[in-house]
């Protein structure tokens, strides 16, 4: 299980060296949709996207910015008339004094900073700040557990979303890498040519990302934290 972990990650950095995977050079804007967020790499307080707009689907009422609600849309339709399986969307555009009220609720509950920090992202350091994320479940369920991705409707969804441009962010057996446990539930916009070429390669963003060019990561850190930002 590992072994073929490892072996995933070998197999998609040869071919991000090799150039093979040039024509899904990731594009370096915060509003384009490859921006990288994680604890490593944080969003700026004041960062609200553009075109924030609830999404017109099954579950509660939550915002995506206009081009992951229009493929979230065209997603979960797919999901009803090819996959047979129903979704419903829980969580999705969170905003910066959002999570820092959901992170200081959760500092005063845990009595610590390091007991909260285990427990939830730390305001800026959730990709749901960019409008590309949502949190998603079964039609009627609104329980965001690991046990999603062994649902009928878990698996549609790793196996289908990239064809509608998004990605199952945090992967099984990549905690290290991305920093967030497994979660089946949580995915991202890309778009389509990089959805399914990180589908393809088997490995996480963050992965994806450094193999593909280093001086564009580094470029996000500085972008997320200094420039760019009205
Ligand atoms: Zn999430």
């Amino acid at each position: 299980m590992l072994f073929g972990k490892v072996l995933s990650i070998v197999v998609a950095a040869a071919g991000l060296l090799d150039g093979s995977m040039d024509a899904a050079m990731p594009d370096k804007n915060i509003d384009g949709t490859m921006f990288l967020v994680n604890r490593q790499h944080t969003v700026a307080e004041q960062y609200i996207p553009d075109g924030l707009r609830k999404t017109e689907v099954y579950g509660m009422s939550q915002s995506m910015r206009e081009d992951a609600a229009t493929a979230l849309e065209a997603f979960f339709e797919a999901a009803k008339t090819e996959g047979g399986v129903s979704l419903s969307t829980v969580s999705g555009y969170r905003s910066y004094s959002k999570q820092s009220t959901i992170y200081a609720r959760k500092k005063s509950t845990t009595g610590s900073t390091e007991a909260a920090d285990k427990l939830v992202a730390k305001p800026g350091t959730s990709e749901h700040q960019l409008g590309l994320a949502m949190d998603i479940a079964r039609k009627g369920s609104s329980s965001l557990t690991a046990k999603f991705g062994e649902t009928e409707e878990g698996k549609w969804v790793y196996s289908n979303c990239h064809r509608y441009g998004f990605i199952v962010r945090y992967m099984q057996g990549f905690e290290e890498i991305t920093g967030y446990s497994y979660e089946p539930w949580h995915i991202r916009y890309v778009g389509v040519e990089q959805a399914t070429a990180i589908y393809e390669s088997g490995v996480p963003m963050e992965t994806y990302m450094s193999g593909l060019k280093l001086d564009t990561y580094d470029y996000l850190v500085h972008q997320a934290t200094n420039e760019v930002l009205p």
